[in-house]
């Protein structure tokens, strides 16, 4: 076990790269720990008890979390050793491990409650996690760590289907295949991943990584056919004839619009087709890659979510003046607050309570400037408890040659329109057991919660791969017995 030693308040920084090199590439932003400096941080942690730890009941996927760190000090003369004992902690919870370090809202979640945070800084929990499955990853222990498991795995005889390769889908594969099953995912894009592919930029999160950790799943014996659009290629109908169960974990990718004069001028994007052609599409690299992007000098970035974050930062890599034009006040922004400074010390101007009402062209059908109204907070708050806010009457114009839209998403109609799916606000209701209307049919993710976190789809892929488990495990029961 782990010897507590003198309180340190302090976070041990991990080091970043400084803005003004940054903006001048998509490299990744943040550099991590190296061994010496996460052993120094996860030395601070009180190793409170499993049972009762906040930050364990802060992460949707139950890391055991001073597990993990512990065994980072307690194994520090043998920095191998430490690394495998604390991935097999974290594996045991989560298969992302690499790319939730680097995306989740710990602030709001595993690290909101930490105990530390009453005499210093909270624990810096994510970027200990990201060091262990970075470190493990570069020495090949995550390698020999699945080598141990996969020849353990008890083949159960049963197929399972998963629309969607996001996190959601992801997980949900995962797990089943490591309770035996066999698993395919059908993706409809050409690579899988979800957002983690094509909405999360490379300064974020490196797409390399993602790719290893979709290749461990595969590992796993894990099967994924892309190109395959559920709905058209196939139908879950259809899947069902095939598959002794199906997860949908089709996300929410629909873009929502804004219903304003001028709206398809020139030069506006919606943020998912913006992100797509920059990260999966890697237009960053044009002419390498065959995918264009066009950003002007001015752009205007509309929304404040982790969407509207990238796609500013994005722009502002192209070499773009970009402001940030949000109808909320700064306390009611919802990207992560990581994102939010990185944006500040890239440059990125942030305008709060203005909406726009009119996209403004020129003769050429292209956008030159935006109208926005003034918008008043009120005191009320909304059922999200974000502040209410009124249009002033009164109005301002910014200029712009480019327009990006990040105004929210939701789920595919494709997979909704399903006869016998059940469906509410265009999202798809589940029970207890993560089951939908449709017998031996589960989802998660965004597809059922609209657009959330990283986390949440990977918990609700936990929680549909335990109750599919228990379900088949029911149907190859009433088999034998029959
Ligand atoms: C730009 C951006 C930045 C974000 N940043 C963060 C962040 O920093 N932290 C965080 O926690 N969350 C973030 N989020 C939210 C997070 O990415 C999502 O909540 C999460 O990816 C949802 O996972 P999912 O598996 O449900 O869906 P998705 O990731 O959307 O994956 C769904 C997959 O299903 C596929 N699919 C859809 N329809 C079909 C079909 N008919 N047939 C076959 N396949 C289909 C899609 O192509 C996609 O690959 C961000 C979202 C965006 C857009
Ligand atoms: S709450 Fe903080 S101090 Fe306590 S175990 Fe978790 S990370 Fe460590």
């Amino acid at each position: 076990m782990a010897v507590r030693r003198k309180l340190i308040k302090e976070r041990v920084p991990t080091p970043e790269r400084p803005a003004e090199e940054r903006i001048h590439d998509f490299k990744e932003v943040n550099l991590g720990y190296t061994f010496e400096l996460a052993v120094k941080e996860a030395e601070r942690c009180l190793q409170c008890p499993a049972n009762y730890a906040p930050c364990i009941k802060g992460c949707p996927v139950h890391i055991n979390i001073p597990g993990f760190i512990g065994k980072l000090v307690e194994y520090r003369d043998d920095p191998d050793k430490a690394v495998k004992e604390a991935l097999k902690v974290i594996w045991a919870c989560n298969s992302l491990p690499a790319t939730t370090g680097r995306v989740c809202p710990q602030e709001d979640q595993c690290e909101m409650n930490c105990v530390m945070g009453k005499v210093g800084d909270k624990i810096n929990i994510g970027k200990l996690e990201r060091f262990v499955a970075d470190y493990a990853r570069e020495k090949g222990i995550d390698e020999e760590l699945l080598f141990e498991m996969v020849p353990k795995i008890e083949k159960k005889g049963q197929k399972v289907a998963i629309i969607g390769a996001g996190p959601a889908g992801l997980t949900a594969a995962g797990e089943l295949a490591k309770l035996g099953y066999d698993v395919t995912i059908y993706e409809a894009l050409h690579e899988p991943g979800g957002v983690l592919m094509y909405g999360i930029p490379e300064f974020r999160l490196p797409k390399s990584i993602v790719e290893s950790e979709i290749d461990k799943l595969r590992k796993l014996g894990v099967k994924i056919l892309t190109d395959h659009i559920v709905g058209k290629t196939v139908t879950i109908e259809e899947l069902l004839e095939e598959y002794d169960a199906v997860f949908i974990g089709s996300g929410a990718g629909t873009p929502r619009l804004i219903n304003a004069p001028g709206i398809n001028l020139n030069g506006i994007y919606t943020a998912n087709e913006f992100l797509t052609r920059v990260n999966l599409m890697k237009a960053y690299l044009f002419p390498e890659y065959d995918t264009p992007v066009k950003v002007g000098k001015r752009v205007i970035v509309i929304g404040a979510g982790n969407t509207a974050m990238d796609a500013a930062r994005s722009a502002r890599r192209f070499g773009a003046e970009v402001i940030i034009a949000y109808r909320r006040g700064e306390e009611d922004v919802s990207a992560r607050i990581e994102e939010v400074e990185h944006a500040k010390e890239e440059g990125i101007k942030f305008e709060y309570f203005i909406n726009p009402v009119e996209f403004i062209g020129d003769e050429n059908g292209n956008v030159k400037a935006v109208k926005f109204e003034k918008m008043k907070p009120l005191d009320e708050r909304d059922k999200r408890g974000k502040r209410k806010i009124v249009g002033t009457g009164e109005y301002v114009t910014i200029e712009a040659d480019t327009v990006i839209i990040a105004i929210g998403k939701h789920p595919n109609r494709l997979i909704i329109n399903t006869p016998g799916l059940k469906v509410e606000r265009g999202r798809i209701v589940v029970d207890e057991n993560m089951m939908t209307s449709i017998p031996g049919v589960f989802a998660g993710g965004d597809a059922i919660r609209g657009e959330a976190t990283v986390i949440l789809a990977m918990g609700d892929g936990r929680r549909a791969a335990k109750a599919i488990h228990e379900y088949l495990t029911k149907k190859r029961e009433g088999k034998e017995n029959a």
